[in-house]
This record gives structure tokens, sequence and C-alpha cells, in this order.
């Protein structure tokens, strides 16, 4: 941050205290609960995550809801569940984090990268079928809510000649995003979810998979604890039974009762935080809309958007490169990130996932306008403010901006 006298008149923010990208919110309960679980004396899988995986089920509409270490290991239980050929190609959209092509490849199946739509960052029917008719029928999809946007999941699977049980949601921005009046959690095979630090629902670390389908539910519950025979950590109850039976080579990926406590806290704040997000989306949308060559996110006209990202487009006539933008507002203290580098640009999957050989150019084209804003419920409208401020002053033709902007620095130092 610039502390010169000429930068503090630039820039009335610069002594104004950091507005992080994201803040951790763990409410006071769930600091409470996680003391309760350490003071009884069984903190790995356990009671409190049964309980936690009732009321999230009951949330989300499913039937069932199996919890685990993270969203990683939820896709790859999913995608394990259903019991593909080894290297059975899944389509995976080409801008989404590394680590849901990796669960794709740990399940021992073959990513097929799926370009994306520049207006919504997501496959489209169109994409779909492209990447279908050239590299041939996939077994399976993954399909990614992006930044909590709802993706139109039936003409997806459509377009991919799949049906909805061969769908597996990538649902870690998702939790609150609804599809026509159904929230995600039951509208595919399996909806997988993560409580990351920045996600919707923060444990920390920890995901579920949500589904209908009671085979598939107890698949990943033996799954995710070495295969072993469901229930197996009720062998260390007064009583319990010490054999089990063990048929797959399972995961160590079951959730512990520190996370679920804290989990079933979070929840009861969920509803709060969710209308949070969408005021400071709408307030964002609002100041922002006036800013020459921002492209903005917008609330879809069906469904609801979970508002996980708040992702703005830099185009051209903005004047600045995302990059030099990226820059330029942490110098104001303001932290802002990028969802996501496009896993064809990244070396191991350029070796390892199939991709159309026409290429992804809607990804290639959007990958380097995206700019993701600070969003997290305890966000005030103030710090929106400010950022909103930062970026109409950096646009071209403000008095502070682009073109100014090597003159400026040049002055400051
Ligand atoms: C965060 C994230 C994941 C991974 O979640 P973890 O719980 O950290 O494993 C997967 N996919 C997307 C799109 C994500 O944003």
């Amino acid at each position: 941050m610039g502390t010169s006298a000429f930068h503090r008149g630039a820039s009335a923010a610069a002594d104004e205290p950091p507005v992080p990208f994201a803040r951790t919110e763990i409410c006071p309960e769930a600091r409470l609960a996680a003391q309760l679980v350490l003071e009884s004396g069984w903190v790995s899988a356990g009671p409190q995550t049964g309980l936690f995986e009732r009321e999230f089920a009951d949330r989300v509409g499913a039937r069932h809801a199996v919890a685990v270490s993270s969203c990683t290991a939820a896709i790859e239980l999913a995608l394990r569940a259903l019991r593909l050929p080894e290297r059975s190609m899944v389509m995976v959209p080409t801008l989404t984090f590394c680590g849901a092509a990796q669960a794709v490849v740990h399940a021992g199946l073959l990513p097929l990268l799926v370009d994306v739509e520049p207006g919504t960052g997501m496959p489209s029917a169109a994409t779909v079928a492209r990447a279908a008719k050239d590299c041939g029928q996939p077994q399976a999809m993954m399909v990614m809510h992006y930044g909590g946007a709802p993706a139109p999941l039936g003409e997806l699977a459509e377009a991919a000649g799949l049906p909805m049980r061969r769908v597996v949601e990538d649902a870690a921005h998702a939790l609150g995003t609804y599809v026509g009046d159904r929230p995600v959690g039951a509208l595919s095979q399996a909806a997988c979810f993560s409580f990351y630090a920045t996600k919707n629902l923060p444990i920390g670390e920890g995901g579920m998979v949500t589904t209908d389908d009671g085979d598939l539910a107890e698949s990943v519950q033996r799954a995710r604890l070495h295969g072993m025979s469901a229930d197996a950590w009720r062998r260390h109850l007064p009583g319990g039974r010490w054999q089990y039976t063990v048929d797959d080579a399972g995961l160590k990926a079951n959730m512990t009762e520190l996370q679920a406590s804290i989990g079933r806290a979070q929840l009861h704040h969920l509803s709060d935080w969710q209308h949070r997000r969408e005021d400071l989306a709408a307030h964002y949308t609002s100041r922002l809309r006036a800013v020459p060559g921002l492209a903005l996110p917008s609330a879809p006209p069906e469904g609801r958007h979970a508002w996980h990202l708040y992702a703005v487009r830099v185009m051209d006539h903005y004047g600045m490169h995302r990059d030099e933008l990226v820059a330029r507002l942490a110098e104001q203290g303001i932290g802002t990130s990028v969802h996501f580098i496009p896993l064809h640009h990244l070396w191991y999957f350029r070796r390892s996932a199939l991709r159309p050989p026409s290429g992804l150019p809607g990804a290639d084209g959007l990958f380097p306008q995206l700019l993701s804003l600070p969003l997290h419920p305890g966000l005030t409208e103030d710090e929106v403010d400010r950022v909103c401020d930062a970026l109409a002053g950096l646009a071209r033709g403000s008095a502070s901006g682009a073109a100014e902007a090597p003159r400026m620095k040049a002055d400051s130092s």
C-alpha cells in the first residue's frame, strides 16, 4: 500500500484497513461445539457426523448425505460408485478447480475437457455436443455450477447423450443454488459439496456427497473408510463388534466429529449468510454498472444463484489488463482472485486429459478477463464501495485511470 502524501491524496483508501478476498466466518456456537467434542474424548468419525449428514440432506432436499474429508474426495468417491470401466471418459469443464479433474484421474477415469461459454463460464449444450462429436461418447459427466450460478443440468446431459444417473455435480460453489425451483442436492446422481475455508458453509476442510440413490450412498459410506463394512466406527463403542468385511480398496476420507460439530452449528447461519451474499452481489452490480469495460455476473432468469463468487470480466475497453488491475488493487489493499486457470493451461492436464482437437477457444478468451472480487457474509457495504471506487478510478477515462497510471506511480515513489 502506498503511504506517500501524494498516494493518500490520489486514493482515500490507501490508509484504510485492507479488504481481503475472503474471511472465514466461524460462529461462536461452532467454537463451543468443537470444544465439547474435544472434551468428549470422541473426535474421529462418530455420532455428530450422522447428525450433520441428516441435517444437511434435509437442507438440500436429498434422501442421503455422506460426509467426507473434502469435495475432492467426494467427487472421487461418487465417481467410483458409478462403477464405470477403467479409463472411461468423463466430461469435465476446462474452467474448474484442478482437484475436480484430479479426482476423475484418481477414480481410474479419463477427463475429457469441455469448453465454456464466455458469458457464463460454463459449458453449454453446444460445447458439450462438440466435445462428444470430436472425442467420442463419454460415459459420465461432471457439471459445475460456476460461482453458484445454476447450470442447465438437463440440457447438458441431453447434449452429452447421457442419462441423469451418469451425471455427477461438482457443487463446491452450489450450496444454495437452485436449478429451476429445486435446490442442488438430488438433481443428478450425486452432488459433491465443499466446506473449505472460503466456501459458503466453511468448516475449514470437509465435503459431502448427497444423493437420492441408497446404493450409491452406501457405496460412498463404505469407501470413505477403507471399504470396511458400513458403520465401522461403531466397533470402538462399548459393546461394538470388532468384525468387519472389506470388498474394495477404499479411501481414508471420512469426516471427523470436530468438523461435523462445526458444520452443524454453521448450518444454522446459512440462510442469513446466503441473503447477505445476495445483498452484497446486488450492491456490487448497482455500483459497477456504470464502470466502462466491466462485464458483470447476473442473477439467473430462473432458479437461484448461490453467489459463492462475484466474478467480473475485465474487457478490452476497461483500458487495463486483468493482471495489472490485480496488482493495482493489491496496492490499495484489495484482495482479488481468479477462478480458474483453465485445466488445459496446466502442464499435468495437457498430458493426461483429452480435449477437442479444435481447442477450447471459449475458455482461452475468457481466462485473461476473469477477476473475482471479495464476497463473503462478513463483508460490509463500505468495503464493497471501496472496491467499486477503486475499480471505477482505474478504468480508462477516469481522472486517476489507466492512462495516468505510470505517471502517478512515478510521482508517488
Ligand atoms: C473448492 C473446489 C473444489 C474442491 O473442494 P475441496 O473441499 O477443497 O476438495 C472442487 N471444485 C471446485 C469448483 C471448487 O471450487
